[in-house]
């Protein structure tokens, strides 16, 4: 669909953990951390959620029809 990166997984949207108050979506990373990414970058198209302590990534799989319940949670 985008450019070519290298990811480690693809994760269902719905296998997430939203956070209403960070508007962020995560995802247990192997190294102990969670895969993160909000919600505003997926509005814009972002797929890729990234781990803050090692460099590994997974591309999350939704349309953007999905985004609009949890838009609707942070409302
Ligand atoms: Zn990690």
């Amino acid at each position: 669909m985008s450019e070519q990166i290298s990811v480690y997984d693809q994760i269902e949207i719905e296998d997430f953990t939203f956070d209403p108050d960070l508007q962020v979506f995560s995802y247990p990373c192997p190294c102990g951390d969670r895969f993160q990414i909000s919600l505003g970058d997926m509005e814009d198209g972002e797929n890729i959620a990234v781990c803050p302590s090692c460099s590994l990534m997974v591309e999350v799989i939704f349309e953007k029809e999905d985004l609009g319940e949890y838009i609707d949670e942070v409302a």
